[in-house]
């Protein structure tokens, strides 16, 4: 990424910020929810040394369509297939249960692109982080602690893509298990 990056990056928070304007984060101060996005986006630049402008875009992208009407569509007119086929690499099928999406998720883990596994590990680094600062509404320690068993289920399969994000993980799920 480079200076002449910057309208790019800007554009791209900005379609995020709409999308998600009327969204909250599930932590009890209900957070607004383009935080999150942003903040993946930053865990990548700054702890995983992350410079792939595609990645940055999907990272700021990737839940708008999972939880906003943005479709793939839309994505693809705005930003191009490159990024919009990461976010599409990202994003569950909403036509499936809960069950069903966190199972595939464990499943399909180890088959995504570099670029994909990028995004993941930082997207549950950053909700990782938000469940040790504070429970959301409505959850109890066995929830917090049942996320933190499915995440690592995930993520053990995709630690290749970035060693600095790889030990960050490690490093998460070591201190909550208590080991
Ligand atoms: P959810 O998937 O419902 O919630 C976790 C997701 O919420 C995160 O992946 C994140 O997704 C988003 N999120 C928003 N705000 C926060 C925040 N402050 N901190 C962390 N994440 C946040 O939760 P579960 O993983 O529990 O999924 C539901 C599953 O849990 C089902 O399989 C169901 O069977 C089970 N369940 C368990 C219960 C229990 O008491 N043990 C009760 C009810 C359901 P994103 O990155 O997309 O924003
Ligand atoms: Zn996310």
């Amino acid at each position: 990424a480079c200076n002449s990056d910057l309208p790019d990056i800007i554009f791209t928070i900005d379609f995020a910020a709409q999308k998600h304007k009327d969204q909250r984060r599930k932590d009890p101060d209900k957070t607004p929810y383009i935080n999150h996005p942003i903040g993946v986006a930053n865990i990548l630049i700054q702890e995983g040394g992350v410079e792939d402008l595609e990645v940055i875009q999907a990272a700021v992208l990737h839940d708008t369509v999972e939880d906003t009407d943005t479709t793939f569509e839309e994505l693809e007119e705005a930003f191009g297939k490159s990024v919009t086929n990461i976010v599409r690499e990202v994003t569950d099928n909403k036509l499936l249960s809960k069950e069903e999406r966190k199972e595939l998720q464990i499943k399909n883990a180890s088959h995504k692109s570099h670029q994909a596994k990028l995004v993941k590990m930082a997207d549950k680094i950053y909700n990782l982080r938000d469940l040790n600062r504070a429970l959301p509404e409505g959850w109890d320690e066995k929830r917090r602690h049942e996320y933190f068993v499915w995440a690592q289920k995930v993520c053990c399969q995709i630690y290749d893509a970035n060693e600095a994000l790889a030990t960050c993980l490690q490093k998460l799920f070591t201190e909550f298990f208590g080991k």
